[in-house]
């Protein structure tokens, strides 16, 4: 059996940089992932209309300067083939794939107490053994397809929007079916229509969605980026999101504080609607915090799709209703309510007929047959705990984290769970994660992580996991903050709340105090010598 310092699993982009920080480090060092090559989400999401929807200049790597000055983005925010490409030029750049297993996926990880080794075992049968393990298996990698009747019937071609094939689907004079109207499926409709002979789209609730307003990178914007990357980089490592204000107009100091949206007269609100866009609900101080002034906000969003959508029918059908604006991930889009004006897009709402099941030609409905040639799943992913889940992990006392986590995830900072010592997660539940520029937080994870598997090895120090106590905690912590959110509102039915997959606890699983908090936290942390961590000493030391 094959022995390292460190198996990392996953070769996305927390992956790729662990093992350029671990590699750096003088240790040995084994990536398993289960694709051909890197880039995790941006590999595996090719569907027609991915791409980022935050600036790419601010969703890269700060680790390089030279990578940062050198690297060019065509787009304001770039598409998944640009980002893919930025991924294998990393992987290529720091000679990264001979560390990296391909097409291998792990199955188990064990933790051996008496050696204080973690053994990993994968599809192909081989087993490693290592000091750390480190879970890079991403928050949204595990595609969700439900399990309708039938599914397996269909006799067309069928794709996930997560697991979309390397050579582009031929969309041309096809008839074309759709469920899901989230993130990617608001983001493949508008694509997929100007191809498709006919686009059904299968909508269970419809989504509030804002304009991306995506356009070309001009040099300007560029040359100030990479004139003022150092101070964009540290703006965006302590702010909420893990967004710098580097573009954004600097606050006027004498402009009046943020008023409530409850005391604005409906015109003033129209106006503000008008002349900024939906990021005028990001001006009143209550949008957010305040179910009733939410309430008064998705009232101005539902006039707003009255006025893009032709036929009232379809309109009133894609209002959302009944659930707060900011319960779930933010959507933008591109040309989404138009591309329900074209005659070759057919919208049919899932609440008043809800999909019985798939058949060889179609799908049927409670009330309707529908037949198609090609049906993509734009469903979502099992998220945060999935990827995880999928892998038999069990720590000490042959416990498996499946069971440790039965009623929602349970762990310290999400980087760490007691009793799997010397494994780490990233991006795991309990941090910002995926309530972030997902690439901060990835590269604050992975630095704590390196730097903490340094003071292990300078110290003697065996093995490191976090205490009960810390970790009960903290998981309060995680609670409390999004506790009066629009995440945790009753009404809200997100996948931040495990909300999409039949039977998961219902537990909201990111951090939600904000990337600058957390990583002050996570530097206190370390500054009191990894205080609410159990360090164990070697047996020798
Ligand atoms: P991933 O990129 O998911 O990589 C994890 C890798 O682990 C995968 O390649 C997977 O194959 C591998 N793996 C998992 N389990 C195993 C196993 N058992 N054995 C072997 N390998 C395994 N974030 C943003 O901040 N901004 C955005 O605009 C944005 N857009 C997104 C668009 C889409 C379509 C999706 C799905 C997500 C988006 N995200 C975005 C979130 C995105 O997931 C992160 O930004 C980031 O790419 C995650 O990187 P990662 O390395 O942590 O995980
Ligand atoms: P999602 O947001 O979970 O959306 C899934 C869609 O499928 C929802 O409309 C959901 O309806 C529907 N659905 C699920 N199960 C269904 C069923 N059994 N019957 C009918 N409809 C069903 O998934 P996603 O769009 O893939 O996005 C996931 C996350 O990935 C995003 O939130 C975001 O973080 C990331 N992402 C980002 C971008 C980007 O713009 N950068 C693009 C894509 C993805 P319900 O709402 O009723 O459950």
């Amino acid at each position: 059996m094959k022995e390292f310092d460190v198996v990392v699993v996953g070769a996305g982009f927390a992956g790729m940089y662990m093992l350029y920080r671990l590699r750096r480090m003088g240790l040995s060092v084994l990536v398993i992932e289960t694709a051909d090559d890197v880039g995790g989400t941006w590999y595996w999401n090719r569907y027609p209309g991915a791409r980022c929807d935050v600036p790419t200049m601010e969703y890269s790597y700060s680790f390089s300067e030279e990578l940062e000055q050198q690297w060019r983005w065509p787009e304001v925010m770039s598409a998944q083939p640009e980002i893919l490409e930025y991924a294998n030029h990393v992987a290529d750049r720091f000679d990264l794939r001979r560390d990296i297993q391909f097409c291998t996926r792990v199955t188990s990880a064990v933790f051996d107490e008496n050696a204080s080794r973690w053994e990993v075992v994968t599809d192909r049968d081989k087993h490693y053994r290592c000091r750390f393990c480190i879970m890079a298996t991403g928050c949204l990698s595990a595609p969700n397809v439900p399990d309708f009747d039938g599914k397996d019937e269909f006799e067309g071609s069928s794709y996930h929007t997560g697991l979309w094939p390397k050579d582009a689907v031929d969309f041309n004079g096809k008839q074309v079916a759709i469920i899901g109207t989230g993130s990617s499926g608001v983001q493949a409709i508008p694509v997929i229509a100007e191809e498709a002979l006919h686009l059904t789209v299968f909508q269970r609730t419809p989504v509030y969605t804002f304009p991306a307003n995506n356009h070309p990178l001009n040099t300007k914007t560029e040359s100030r980026y990479k004139e003022n990357y150092l101070q964009v980089r540290h703006m965006q490592r302590y702010s909420p999101v893990g967004m710098s204000t580097f573009m954004l107009p600097k606050p006027n100091p004498d402009a009046p504080p943020p008023s409530s949206i409850l005391d604005t007269s409906e015109e003033e609100r129209r106006e503000a609607l008008h002349d900024i866009g939906f990021s005028a609900f990001r001006t009143y101080s209550d949008v957010y915090t305040n179910i009733e002034a939410n309430e008064v906000a998705c009232n101005l969003y539902r006039d707003t799709v009255e006025q893009l959508v032709n036929d009232p029918d379809v309109a009133e059908k894609l209002k959302p209703r009944g659930y707060p604006i900011g319960c779930k991930r933010q959507v933008f889009d591109t040309d989404y309510y138009e591309a329900f004006n074209r005659d070759n897009v057919t919208l049919v709402d899932l609440t008043a007929n809800p999909i019985e099941c798939i058949t060889p030609l179609g799908l049927r409905t409670r009330q309707d047959e529908y037949k198609f040639d090609i049906l993509i799943y734009a469903t979502g992913f099992d998220a945060m705990t999935g990827a995880l889940n999928k892998i038999d992990i069990r720590g000490k006392q042959g416990q498996t984290l499946v069971n440790k986590w039965a009623d929602g995830p349970v762990a310290y900072l999400g980087l760490q769970v007691h009793g799997f010592p010397n494994l780490f997660t990233i991006t795991g539940p309990g941090s910002p994660s995926v309530l972030s520029n997902v690439l901060v937080s990835i590269e604050q994870h992975v630095e704590w992580i390196s730097d903490c598997i340094e003071y292990l090895g300078k110290h003697q120090i065996r093995e490191i996991e976090p205490t009960t106590d810390a970790e009960e905690t903290w998981v309060e912590h995680v609670n409390q903050v999004a506790k009066g959110t629009m995440f945790t509102a009753p009404t809200c039915n997100s996948w931040y709340l495990g909300a999409n997959i039949p039977g998961k606890t219902r537990v909201f699983m990111p951090y939600v105090g904000g990337v600058g908090r957390y990583r002050k936290k996570c530097e206190e942390v370390v500054t009191s010598n990894y205080e609410g961590f159990t360090l164990s000493p070697e047996v020798n030391g």
